[in-house]
């Protein structure tokens, strides 16, 4: 039988990657829980696509059940943001993977090349000696534009920047600068 593992998904297009690369040696489930992606419409959009994806490969998705989106509730924390980001998403993924008897949990957020796989791991392995339940430490960034253009191509959701409304500031800005 094969091993469980709780993949938390941050978006549609990195999971491909990591699906690609556990699905035949794994039984994979899907795990919902980014608060601070900004704004509503952009977490809805990026949830819908996490949803119809999951329909597509007839996976589980989990999400967290007392979680209401509210973006006010993250504003500020923003001196280390992508430390509190990793840290927030994988300490519920661990937690919740060790809840539901799970051998194993990941992330897709290894799958990306703009990512800090470094501090991801760090984070995970922080976790999984806090919850005793192990992180499966992949590097999915080979996979990454493939399965990205793969499920481009199918019609899913293309979001233009990483997730928090800091992101979306880059991104404004050096779409600004490029234009100058
Ligand atoms: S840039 Fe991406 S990883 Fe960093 S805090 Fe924002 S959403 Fe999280």
């Amino acid at each position: 039988m094969k091993k469980k593992v709780l993949l938390h998904i941050c978006c549609a297009l990195c999971s491909a990657a990591a699906v690609k690369m556990l699905r035949d040696e794994y039984a994979i489930s899907f795990y919902w829980y980014n608060p601070n992606i900004y704004d509503e419409q952009e977490y809805r959009n990026r949830k819908n696509a996490v949803t119809k994806y999951a329909e597509e490969l007839n996976v589980l998705l989990y999400e967290e059940k007392d979680f209401l989106y509210n973006y006010n509730n993250w504003k500020n924390k923003s001196s280390e943001k992508c430390n509190l980001c990793y840290t927030l998403r994988l300490e519920k993924t661990a937690a919740f993977a060790k809840q539901n008897k799970f051998d194993f949990f990941c992330t897709s957020l290894l799958s990306s090349p703009y990512q800090k796989q470094d501090l991801i791991k760090q984070i995970a392995d922080n976790f999984a000696d806090k919850y005793v339940i192990e992180f499966l430490s992949s590097d999915f960034r080979t996979g990454f534009y493939e399965g990205k253009n793969s499920l481009r191509q199918k019609g899913y959701y293309v979001q233009k920047y990483c997730g928090c409304n800091k992101s979306l500031n880059e991104r404004l800005k050096l779409k600004e600068d490029t234009t100058q």
